[in-house]
């Protein structure tokens, strides 16, 4: 197993300005009120295909050197880190193979073709696909790109907490939406280097928390893949994990779970009170402070990672109960 270091993190930041947006850190005093404690917002839903997963993905294919950009790149993906490696991939002229199980929401999956990737859709579950992924790499040579297993994925999406250590010097705690790691592992080292007075909080869906589970058991396990409104959340970190666990275990505060009924109000709440349409597994952290699940001793930063929510779904999630006053 390895670590990505505040390194990794300084010199993604450089390779990947101008490749990516660099978001603001709002103070959100309607839905503080809301919450009774001081929440600031980092909206990583402003990126190009909707999600941070654009950070990790073009700090990757940069970093490729001709010939293996040459061969063409692959991943699995329950969603969003697809079509930001087609898009990255597709800025320099690359060929985009993205492997989706049955899973996957349609509206992702379009996501992927208009970002110039080719889609694969197979597989029961996420671990499928990967699998079908790696048959891929083995069998024509296709170059992976791993959703979250990989360095310069974690250490891309790791300049998120650079962003935040340079925005604020009072962050009491961050909450970070949690599923194969890369996210968390990359905040929480770009933290602590920076930081290192700021809690980091990783939160999941209680159906199918695997880093949760792996976090709770000290060590990698497996865990069944299960149905979410949060469904970028899904898919395991891995038997064989090499570069997320170790630093979640060592670096991460807390981890917490919050349950359908606690993201489909916090979906709410953000709309009502900030105006954003964020999808499930962006709208975690805020509920992990909604339910109680986090109480903050200061100013609390909740990471909105994605908005690719089907315009459907979204407008269920707000009917099914109306919006908060
Ligand atoms: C991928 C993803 C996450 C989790 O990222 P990991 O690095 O896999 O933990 C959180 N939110 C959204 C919207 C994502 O697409």
């Amino acid at each position: 197993m390895g670590r990505i270091h505040i390194s990794d993190i300084e010199a993604a930041q450089t390779r990947i300005k101008g490749h990516v947006v660099r978001t603001p850190l709002l103070s959100a005093r309607p839905l503080s009120r809301a919450l009774s404690c001081e929440v600031r917002l980092k909206p990583e839903f402003l990126q190009e295909t909707g999600s941070f997963k654009l950070r990790g993905a073009s700090n990757a294919m940069l970093s490729l050197d001709a010939a293996t950009r040459a061969r063409g790149v692959v991943t699995a993906s329950s969603g969003n880190h697809g079509p930001a490696l087609a898009c990255a991939a597709t800025r320099l002229g690359v060929a985009s193979t993205i492997c989706l199980s049955e899973m996957v929401p349609e509206n992702k999956i379009a996501n992927v073709r208009a970002n110039g990737g080719t889609p694969r859709v197979e597989g029961r579950d996420y671990d499928v696909s990967l699998r079908i992924c790696m048959g891929l790499v083995r069998d024509e040579g296709l170059h992976l790109v791993h959703p979250f297993d990989d360095p310069d994925v974690a250490a891309g999406a790791g300049t998120v907490g650079l962003e935040l250590a340079e925005d604020a010097r009072d962050l009491d705690c961050v909450l970070v939406p949690l599923s194969g790691g890369g996210l968390l592992a990359g905040i929480a080292t770009a933290l602590k280097a920076r930081s290192p007075q700021t809690r980091v909080i990783g939160v999941s869906m209680e159906r199918g928390a695997s880093m949760v589970a792996s976090w709770k058991a000290g060590r990698p396990v497996e865990v069944q893949e299960e149905d979410t409104i949060a469904d970028a959340l899904g898919g395991g970190i891995g038997l064989d994990n090499q570069w997320t666990f170790e630093t979640v275990r060592d670096l991460v505060d807390d981890c917490v779970t919050v349950t359908e009924d606690q993201i489909k109000d916090a979906i709410r709440l953000i709309f009502a009170t900030q105006g954003f349409m964020v999808e499930g597994a962006g709208a975690v952290g805020v509920a992990a402070l909604m339910c109680g699940k986090v109480t903050p001793d200061g100013p609390a930063a909740c990471v909105l990672s994605g908005r690719n929510i089907a315009h459907q779904a979204f407008w269920d999630v707000i009917q099914e109960k109306g919006l908060p006053a």
